[in-house]
């Protein structure tokens, strides 16, 4: 399989499957001269084609799944030609499909809305005991597909903490805190919206695992991370880059703002009780980025202002050489 192809999602491969699929029904409507049929196909893998352009984390992409999961059931429906007796042969591939394409309280609400409005047609074409039939079955099948569905998405959430965050501290890891970097430099260079980078590590760590034991050490680390969390913006990402080092990526954020927000976390670290007997402080290298940067430099950067922090005594911020706002706060 080529290699682009292995790289997509279940979710892509199955809508770029379904455009596939749909286009022999173009030709076998047109074939036929079914118009129903062909604009059907056509509509259906309209949908399908814009969900798969679509980028998953897109705020868009629920809608465009939406869209989608509507595609097809309009084809189902333009196959048995608007007979609606035929609604038990597609309805339950349909509601499946919900299941598939949205979150569970989406899908859900999109059942019960598609099952309400279908029984209130078929009330026009089929007896009450077929209703009752038809009722059941779909109540017992979303039944299921909702233990399924809520399984799925359980280990779904799971799969994604542990993948994103780091497991002693709670906060995002290493790589989520270099794909948050780099979307950071896409907006910087599509809008020129500026967010800025800081890197932060405890000064002296090792003596602390030296003095206090490696468990101790832990504890600070967590205390230090609860610490932070408090004192940044929801917008802010915070991470836990390996050891004793953290960034802190403040978006949309300018060097001045960022530099106040340093020295406090500064202060506030330095002035906390770490239930050790010596004090903890931390030094902060900060970078904002530039135009047309990469990831690499603007991380190195803040990397330098790090050392420099480091060499001119630690406890203290540095800005990123030649990137100082005009007039410095620290
Ligand atoms: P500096 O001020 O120059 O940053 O000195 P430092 O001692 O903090 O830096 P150094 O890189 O020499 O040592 C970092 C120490 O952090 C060494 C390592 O044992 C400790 N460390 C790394 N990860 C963990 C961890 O998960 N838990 C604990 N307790 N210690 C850790
Ligand atoms: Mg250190
Ligand atoms: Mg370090």
């Amino acid at each position: 399989m080529p290699q682009w192809l292995m790289g997509l999602s279940l979710h892509k491969k199955l809508e770029l499957f379904a455009v596939l699929l749909l286009i022999p029904f173009c030709f076998g409507g047109l074939w036929n001269g079914n118009a129903g049929n062909v604009a059907g196909a056509i509509i259906a893998s309209v949908f399908f084609f814009l969900s798969f352009l679509t980028p998953e984390k897109h705020r868009y992409s629920c809608y465009a799944r939406a869209l989608t999961a509507m595609g097809p059931g309009l084809v189902i429906w333009w196959i048995v030609s608007f007979n609606p007796t035929y609604a038990s042969y597609w309805s339950f591939p349909f509601m499946l499909f919900l299941y598939f394409q949205l979150n569970l309280c989406r899908a859900i609400t999109a059942n019960l809305v598609f099952v309400g409005g279908l029984t209130l047609i078929l009330t026009q074409y089929l007896d009450a005991p077929m209703l009752a039939r038809f009722i059941a079955a779909h109540a017992l099948a979303n039944g299921f597909a909702i233990f399924f569905a809520h399984d799925r998405q359980v280990n779904e959430d799971r799969l994604k903490q542990l993948a994103t965050t780091d497991s002693l501290t709670g906060l995002y890891n290493r790589r989520e805190a270099m794909r948050s970097l780099q979307y950071a430099l896409d907006i910087k260079s599509r809008y020129g919206q500026s967010s800025t980078l800081m890197i932060i590590d405890l000064d002296h760590f090792k003596k602390i695992n030296d003095h206090n034991g490696h468990i101790k050490g832990d504890e600070v680390l967590v205390t230090f991370s609860r610490l932070m969390k408090d004192r940044v913006r929801s917008s802010d990402l915070l991470a836990r880059l390996g050891g004793e080092e953290f960034l802190l990526l403040l978006r949309h954020t300018g060097l001045r703002q960022a530099g106040e927000l340093a020295q406090q976390l500064i202060q506030c670290c330095r002035e906390h009780p770490f239930d050790i007997a010596q004090a903890v402080t931390i030094s902060i290298g900060v970078a904002e980025c530039e135009d047309g940067e990469s990831l690499a430099t603007w991380l190195k950067a803040a990397d330098d202002a790090l050392y420099q922090a480091k060499q001119e005594g630690r406890d203290r911020l540095s800005y990123a050489p030649e990137r100082k706002p005009a007039r410095q706060v620290a």
